[in-house]
């Protein structure tokens, strides 16, 4: 990350296999982190991510900081078991944002467009609109939920939801 949200400075946070933490006082930026996870993988929705527009994952400046200009976050991803659906052992995925709105997608370091990434990520449970990250907001919703909507989540998660589909279309064929 360079520039996106509380992180100003270059910082590179390393995901090795099985379980991570981040831990940190509040407001220290955990939530900023899998929102530049999000955002890089095509997020669309400035509410998403706590913003009212764009721009506002841009460093905003800080009482000894001047604002930046531009936000951009790379996700390396090891591919080496080709989870993602492409011959590349490794995956960089690369989104920038200038305050005037001009944006733009890089995957391998070669600029793309935003529909590249989301096809990238398409069946692989992880991209744009899967449940594979849950914000601090989410957890709520899914606590207040009615048992029905708890229920299509789950099942949304478990991959039963396009079967149900697929079973309502064939009936009423
Ligand atoms: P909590 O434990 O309360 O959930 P957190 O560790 O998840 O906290 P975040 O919500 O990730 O914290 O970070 C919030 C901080 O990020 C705030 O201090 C906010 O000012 C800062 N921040 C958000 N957007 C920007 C921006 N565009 N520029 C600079 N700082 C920003
Ligand atoms: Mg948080």
């Amino acid at each position: 990350m360079i520039g996106f949200k509380s992180f100003a400075d270059k910082t590179r946070i390393d995901f090795p296999g099985g379980m991570t933490g981040i831990v940190g006082p509040n407001g220290s930026g955990k939530s900023n982190i899998a929102e530049a996870i999000r955002w890089v993988m095509g997020e669309q929705s400035a509410k998403n991510l706590r913003g009212s527009r764009m721009p506002d994952v841009i460093f905003s400046g800080s009482a000894d900081r001047r604002s930046l200009s531009m936000a951009s976050v790379t996700l390396t991803l090891d591919n080496t078991d080709h989870y993602i659906d492409t011959p590349a052992d490794e995956l960089l995925i690369s989104r920038k944002l200038f305050r005037n709105g001009d944006s733009s997608y890089f995957i391998n370091n070669k600029q793309c467009r935003l529909r590249d990434v989301t096809d990238l990520f398409m069946d692989s449970g992880i991209g744009q609109g899967s449940l594979s990250i849950i914000s601090q907001g989410n957890v709520e919703e899914i606590f207040n939920s009615k048992p029905i909507e708890r229920r299509s989540i789950i099942e949304n998660v478990a991959g039963v939801y396009k079967y149900k589909q697929h079973k309502l279309t064939a009936q009423r064929e």
